[in-house]
This record gives C-alpha cells, sequence and structure tokens, in this order.
C-alpha cells in the first residue's frame, strides 16, 4: 500500500531552473534539484518533458539553478513556477545574469546559483533526469534558503501539476468541501459573520479574509467580495473568476 502522505514529509528546496538555446531563454521554478556527486561536482534535476525549459536544457546541455531565498516576493515563483515561457517573457522583470556557459542565471531574491554542463540524462517517463557537472558556483547572499514546507505553509501554495512531487489532493484523502465547511464554522463562532476563504484554481494559493494580503495593500478583515474587481491572485495573476469558495 501506498500513503501518500508520507511523500508530504520529504523535504527540498526551492529553485530556479534556467537554460538557453538559440538566443532564447527558459526558466521554471522547481524544487527537485539535488547535488548528486562532490567529485566531480554534479547537481541533477528532475525536469517535466511538457517544461518550455526541458527542451532548451536537452538542446543546450546546459542548465543554471539558482536557490530561492526564504524571504521573497512571490510573484517571482508564480512566474517562473505557473506561467510557461511560451506565453511570458520571464526574464523581463526579474535579474539575473549570463554566466560562463552563455545561459540565464536568476540571482533575484537567490542565496547561491550554480551552472552545470550535462553529463548524462535519464528518461524517467513524465520527466527527464538531467545530470549536469558544474562548471561555476556563487554565492550571492548570506540569506536563508527557502524550503519547500516553509513555502508551502507560509505562503500557503501548492505544486504545480507538472512537477515531480505533485500530489492530486484525493491522493491525500483531503475532501475540500468538509475542511471549507469546518472552517467557515469556526469563523462564524469566533466572529459572528459569515466569512469564507476562497482558492485559486490555478494555483492553489488561498485568499484568507482575516489576513488580507498586506502584499497588495489589502488590509486583514477585507471579504473576497470587497476585493477590487481588477485584483489578480499573487501568484500567478489569475483573476477573480478563477477563485472558489471553499
Ligand atoms: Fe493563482
Amino acid at each position: 500500500m501506498i500513503d501518500y502522505s508520507s511523500f508530504t514529509k520529504l523535504s527540498y528546496g526551492l529553485y530556479i531552473i534556467a537554460s538557453e538555446y538559440n538566443g532564447q531563454k527558459a526558466g521554471y521554478a522547481g524544487n527537485t534539484g539535488f547535488q548528486v556527486t562532490a567529485q566531480p561536482e554534479t547537481i541533477a534535476v528532475s525536469c517535466n518533458k511538457d517544461n518550455y525549459t526541458t527542451e532548451f536544457i536537452q538542446k543546450s546541455r546546459k542548465f543554471s539553478l539558482s536557490v530561492l531565498q526564504k524571504d521573497l516576493d512571490v510573484a517571482i515563483v508564480g512566474d517562473f513556477g505557473f506561467k510557461s515561457g511560451r506565453d511570458i517573457d520571464k526574464f523581463k522583470h526579474y535579474d539575473y545574469k549570463t554566466g560562463e556557459l552563455g545561459i540565464p542565471i536568476v540571482t533575484e531574491s537567490c542565496v547561491a546559483a550554480f551552472e552545470c554542463k550535462v553529463v548524462n540524462e535519464v528518461d524517467c517517463g513524465t520527466h527527464i533526469l538531467f545530470i549536469g557537472e558544474v562548471v561555476s558556483a556563487e554565492k550571492l547572499s548570506d540569506n536563508e534558503a527557502l524550503t519547500y514546507n516553509y513555502y508551502h505553509e507560509h505562503y500557503k501554495m501548492r505544486s504545480p501539476k507538472n512537477a515531480p512531487t505533485y500530489i492530486p489532493p484525493e491522493k491525500l484523502g483531503e475532501n475540500k468541501e468538509e475542511k471549507g465547511d469546518v472552517e467557515t464554522k469556526e469563523k462564524l463562532e469566533t466572529t459572528g459573520a459569515p466569512v469564507s476563504d476562497y482558492v485559486c484554481i490555478i494555483c492553489g494559493y488561498t485568499y484568507d479574509p482575516e489576513v488580507g494580503e498586506p502584499s497588495m495593500g489589502i488590509p486583514p478583515g477585507t471579504p473576497f467580495e470587497d476585493l477590487p474587481e481588477d485584483f489578480l491572485c499573487p501568484i500567478c495573476s489569475a483573476s477573480k473568476e478563477y477563485f472558489r469558495e471553499v
């Protein structure tokens, strides 16, 4: 038997993985990056075959891996993790530099960065595991690195469906309606007013009226209905119509 909740106990960081081919850049946010060997220094990343970046790595045989810091503007995770380079230029709004291999290395909100040339790749079905030899490595700051757990709990975000670690909610035995009912009931009891959380169906971000969204100037105690009509999900920029009451 497989208890899917056990997978949520695996720990990771969160990274921006990038590449370039034929003068075009591609990058995405992912959690499956890790050091494989010390001598030579190698790092592996597991990339979904549907990711735009994956074909860039396959063709160029190069990738960079930047380690995100704990305190960040989550928009960078939204842009790199929940949008496709087929639709937007992800590098337009974030600081990056060009590395020794001529590929982009994202530096914004990152504490360290590595540049690798692919020495091996393993077809894992939905994903390709690229193993890269490190050709350059740089510590960018002494800030604390972001962990995947902190990202889920503090920023209240889910894994995108393309992540190797994605677990469908039903496999975790989550019954959203029941959970929502309980939470709403608790809030009714404490505040005396019906307040509901709203979840973004694109990225899983939850708008909690009790908390508001201080990063966007929305004060605590603002019901979802009172958000401006041009409100956008702070993670993936989805408009209000993509939110569902829970
Ligand atoms: Fe969203």
